[in-house]
């Protein structure tokens, strides 16, 4: 077993930590404060690569490998998390399930835009009325000759409003149940295909998070991804690599809330001494610290079973249960060391705290993971 990352990933993950502290640290806040979507710095991300991270070379991509990715999911989201689920919504959903589903052509058209961050991606699967229970969606789409004739509405979907492309999930087979859904890829301005107004969020204020909603859109064939009958189960897999790269970002955001709680404790003082001189404040330190750690090697461990080609359904969601709620342990802990501090907007462990309560619901909620991980360990499969 070995531990060390390669320099390669080693500089990837400097690279990511170093961008996000230079372009997006100094202004987070004011676009968490105002729920503007942050155009600029996810031009600038474009440029680092890392829009392309899972896009292979030959298209435009870095072609990284799952632990290079998860590494500079983390330092993204140590810093701030709009950012890192813009980013994670357009690699890990949209872009890859065009990686791993696409046709050639669909690739040569799409990949290199998406990998640039000329376009922005979503992916569209919860419907207002099917979140847990994918499977139960009601958006269909009805052969008609060369084309289909998309209708329906998708639900909390991240970039909706500024993304170019989206990949979206309906049914073509409603008989067939979850054998019977079909991906296609739409385009931005397609006619009958339009974006709700952004949703109000509890955290995430700089992300986008819409509606899509299809009205007798005209879908040509040649934008169905992946095989007729099939969106459904190729979801299954594009969501196994989403998994990972939440659980990098519950552990950027739990390392987020241990930095902010060890600076604040060291110049804050109380009874003549700092708070790091606390022994009940020490407990809660050496506990983040330990669950942080924990999060990251089973995250990393679940990004290394990907990279070498064997089973990671089960790993992924454990690394994502356990992440998503290492960070919101980790973050409620950081606030209550800040005391009064901690609950007004001027320091950062107020929005990571917000902001963290989403990797416990995006991307299959704790109780979908743990259902995953116990039929995978009881064999119910
Ligand atoms: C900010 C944000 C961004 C998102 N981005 C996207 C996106 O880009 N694309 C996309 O497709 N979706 C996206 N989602 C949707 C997200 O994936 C769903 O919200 C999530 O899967 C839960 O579905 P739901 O909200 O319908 O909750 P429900 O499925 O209604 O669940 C409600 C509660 O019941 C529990 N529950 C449901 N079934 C079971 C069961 N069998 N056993 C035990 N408990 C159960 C759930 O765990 C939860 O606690 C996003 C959501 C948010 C909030």
């Amino acid at each position: 077993m070995n531990f060390d990352l390669t320099p390669e990933q080693q500089a990837v993950r400097s690279m990511a930590r170093e961008w996000a502290l230079a372009e997006v640290a100094p202004v987070i806040h004011h676009f968490d404060e105002t729920h503007e979507f942050p155009h600029e710095i996810v031009r600038s991300l474009g440029k680092t690569g890392l829009l392309g991270a899972l896009v292979p070379e030959e298209y435009g991509g870095a072609g990284l490998d799952y632990v290079s990715y998860a590494l500079a999911v983390e330092e993204l989201n140590r810093v701030d998390a709009s950012v890192g689920i813009t980013m994670w919504a357009h690699n890990s959903l949209c872009t890859n399930h065009i990686v791993l589903f696409g046709s050639s052509a669909q690739k040569e058209s799409y990949l290199p835009r998406l990998a640039r961050g000329e376009a922005l991606g979503a992916w569209g699967l919860t419907e207002p009325g099917s979140g847990s229970d994918a499977a139960a969606m009601k958006s269909r789409a009805v052969r008609e000759g060369d084309r289909f004739v998309l209708n329906g509405s998708k639900a909390f979907i991240t970039n909706a409003g500024v993304a170019e492309v989206a990949v979206v999930m309906a049914l073509t087979d409603p008989a067939r149940g979850n054998k019977g859904v079909s991906a296609f890829i739409l385009d931005r301005g397609m006619p009958g295909f339009a974006v709700g107004r952004p949703y109000r969020k509890l955290g995430l204020h700089a992300s986008n998070t819409a509606e899509l909603v299809f009205d007798n859109v005209s879908v040509e064939a040649g934008r169905l991804l992946g095989e007729l009958g099939m969106g459904f189960v190729n979801t299954m897999q594009v969501l196994e690599g989403g998994r990972i790269a939440m659980a990098a970002m519950a552990v950027g955001i739990a390392q987020a809330a241990l930095d902010e709680a060890l600076a604040y404790m060291k110049q804050r003082s109380a009874f003549g001494k700092t708070l790091a001189e606390f022994n009940g404040l020490q407990g809660m330190i050496a506990d983040m610290g330990t669950d942080v750690e924990a999060a990251r090697l089973l995250t990393l461990r679940a990004a290394a079973l990907k990279d070498a080609g064997k089973p990671a359904r089960t790993a992924a969601s454990m690394a994502k249960v356990f992440a998503s709620e290492v960070a919101m342990k980790a973050a409620t802990k950081a606030l209550q060391i800040h005391g009064g501090a901690g609950y007004i907007t001027e320091f950062p462990i107020e929005r990571i705290f917000r902001d963290a309560k989403l990797t416990e619901i995006g991307e299959g909620t704790s109780e979908i993971q743990r259902m995953v991980i116990a039929r995978d360990i009881l064999g119910l499969r």
